[in-house]
């Protein structure tokens, strides 16, 4: 069997409707893994891509703006599945303002979104894991903005660089408990994400020159690592963020 096959294995994904998360929901589909997807909206072609793979998938309907969904996004995954195996917190917002002038909603909207229940829903799918005896994998998704400070976005960067962080602290305390907490670190992916940034000409042409790979991300490019952290490939990685950028950090 290869390292990288996930069959039999349950993986919620946050903000899987769209950009990244759908794209990492239907490469661990691909690997073999059924999919609770978790979000605001339904995701409707994120179920119709994982269906039409073969695995099963169902749809949490949740605002990770608050921590009130946590303990049900537990309950409906083992009620749904048996079990989870696999955690992505791949939700995440940036709201982009001079640090003169940024505001305490802009701060808080994204620490709470990007890090505060992001650590509690890891510390709830942990438990959960612990209880299961079997492991996990648990992967959180940083930033460039983990290493560096970023153009106008200081509550993104304070909450990439505390989620970098996290991955550390838990992995310190998890691997010896057979479940493994890492990141992937995407470099400049055009999403809806990075929109504002795309939009803007001169921006866009800055990044566009510092990316040895010479394009923006494409969210398809990050399904390899994901299913990487997601398998049996990955069990003596620990606590690592793993950089998907096009060879940004290199420059
Ligand atoms: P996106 O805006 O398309 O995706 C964000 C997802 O998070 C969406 O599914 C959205 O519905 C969900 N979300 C946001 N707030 C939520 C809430 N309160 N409750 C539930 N779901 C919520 O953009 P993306 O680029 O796909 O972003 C995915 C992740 O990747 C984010 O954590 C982002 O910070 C990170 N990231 C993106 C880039 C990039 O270049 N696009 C680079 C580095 C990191």
């Amino acid at each position: 069997m290869s390292p990288f096959d996930l069959t039999g294995k349950t993986a919620i994904v946050t903000g899987a409707n769209t950009g990244l998360g759908q794209a990492i929901a239907t490469a661990l589909a691909t690997a073999g893994a059924d999919i609770a997807a978790v979000g605001r909206t339904p995701p409707v072609d994120t179920r119709f891509a994982v269906e039409a793979l073969g695995r099963r998938f169902h749809d949490i309907s949740a605002d990770l703006s608050t921590m009130e969904p946590i303990s049900r996004i537990v309950s409906e995954t083992v009620d749904h599945f048996g079990g989870i195996d696999i955690l992505v917190n791949n939700a995440g917002i940036i709201r982009r303002n001079d640090a003169a002038l940024f505001t305490e909603d802009d701060w808080d909207a994204v620490m709470d979104v990007n890090l505060k229940t992001t650590f509690f829903l890891t510390q709830a799918v942990g438990r959960r894991m612990m209880e299961q005896g079997r492991g996990g994998k648990i992967i959180n998704i940083a930033s460039m903005l983990s290493y560096q400070g970023g153009v106008r976005v200081p509550s993104y960067a304070a909450s990439k660089s505390g989620l970098a962080g996290v991955t550390r602290a838990l992995a310190n305390e998890w691997a010896g408990k057979g479940i493994n907490v890492n990141a992937i670190a995407p470099g400049y992916f055009s999403t809806n994400n990075t929109e504002a940034l795309r939009s803007d000409e001169i921006r866009s042409r800055d990044i566009l020159a510092r990316i040895p790979a010479g394009r923006w991300g494409r969210p398809d490019d990050i399904g390899g690592a994901a299913v990487f952290l997601a398998s049996a490939a990955s069990d003596y990685v620990h606590g690592t963020l793993v950089p998907v950028d096009g060879g940004w950090l290199a420059r």
